[in-house]
């Protein structure tokens, strides 16, 4: 008997309202009708034994067509010959993403957090500096990571009314990880500048407030549909998985616009609050544990940060829904 096989970088995931084929590889989806979906998630492929003369036969075969032709899928005799990919999952860092809201009052202990940082591990930073800090302050702190283990810094101006591109530039300068940086509120004079075009692609400009661009942010343009982040998605919550932040007032919580405060880092070490359970219980709740998520398409690969809650009966809920994405 002939087989119909998805290759093995090529995984559905099944939603209440629609279906997703993920291509694992080439880093995109493609939407699939449930019934389809369900006749392509044989583990050990689909037999082609349909009646062609029914309408779904008739769909399914034009649809193993258009899959093979799109590398997708493809016919075997043999289909156990090809076993499934391992969704297993593991990080060497102890945290993933670091947001550091910095201003007068946090930053004299951006130093010490930061070698705490290059102790535990952690590969991305963002650092949100507040209107009231000058970007000269910046420039210097920005040295401290010389020497360290984090990969990439993204830099986020909250207020950039008067900011010039020469300051830009000056964060720039001899800092290779800073590779993005966002200015909000910003006057559009900017991009008049000759030396603008030399930092286009690094740069983010927005005349919007930071709140208004995150409200906006949760769309499908913000899944991420790579191998890591499915086989990450299994098991935790990839939103929020590895994820610290140090707000305004330094207290350390998942994210800045959360409600749940972990600790102040000006009684916490880092590696206590890495540790605390009211944390690490968050990273590891992953979208099928979440009503309205458990049923979603979309669920291994939407990177929500939204702050969750269980309710007395022990369901858990996004603080947020709808969540903003049309399914
Ligand atoms: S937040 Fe929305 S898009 Fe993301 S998994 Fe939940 S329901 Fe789906």
């Amino acid at each position: 008997m002939k087989y119909f096989c998805l290759y093995s970088n090529c995984i559905i995931v099944i939603g209440e309202s629609g279906s997703v084929l993920c291509d694992l590889q080439n880093e995109c989806y493609y939407s699939v009708p449930n019934n389809l979906a369900d006749l392509l998630s044989f583990n050990r492929g689909t037999p082609i034994n349909l009646n062609k003369s029914s309408q779904l036969g008739k769909i399914a075969n034009e649809y193993f067509e258009m899959l093979v032709k799109n590398n997708l899928g493809f016919y075997t005799k043999k289909p156990h010959s090809y076993p499934s990919l391992s969704l297993d999952w593991k990080n060497p860092y102890g945290l993933d993403y670091f947001i550091y809201e910095l201003n007068p009052l946090t930053i004299v202990s951006f130093s010490k957090i930061i070698k705490e940082i290059n102790s535990i591990g952690c590969s991305t930073i963002e650092i949100r500096i507040s209107e009231d800090l000058q970007l000269i302050a910046v420039e210097d702190l920005l040295k401290s990571f010389k020497q360290s283990r984090v990969r990439s810094i993204y830099l986020i101006i909250e207020n950039g009314q008067g900011a010039s591109i020469q300051q830009i530039q000056a964060l720039l300068k001899g800092n290779s990880r800073v590779i993005k940086i966002f200015v909000f509120q910003c006057n559009t004079d900017l991009v008049e500048n000759d030396s603008y075009q030399q930092i286009k692609d690094i740069l983010l400009l927005s005349k919007e407030k930071i709140t208004e661009f995150e409200t906006k942010r949760m769309n499908q343009n913000s899944f991420v549909h790579n191998m890591a982040a499915f086989c990450e998605a299994q098991e935790y919550n990839i939103g929020l998985n590895r994820k610290l932040t140090v707000d305004g007032f330094g207290n350390f919580k998942n994210h800045p616009k959360h409600k749940l405060i972990l600790g102040s880092m000006f009684e916490h070490s880092l590696n206590d609050i890495i540790r605390n359970e009211d944390l690490t219980l968050l990273w590891k709740v992953n979208n099928n544990r979440i009503e309205y998520c458990r049923n979603c398409q979309f669920r291994f690969f939407c990177f929500s940060e939204v702050e969750l809650i269980k309710t007395e009966d022990g369901k858990i809920y996004k603080s947020h829904y709808p969540c903003g994405v049309s399914k």
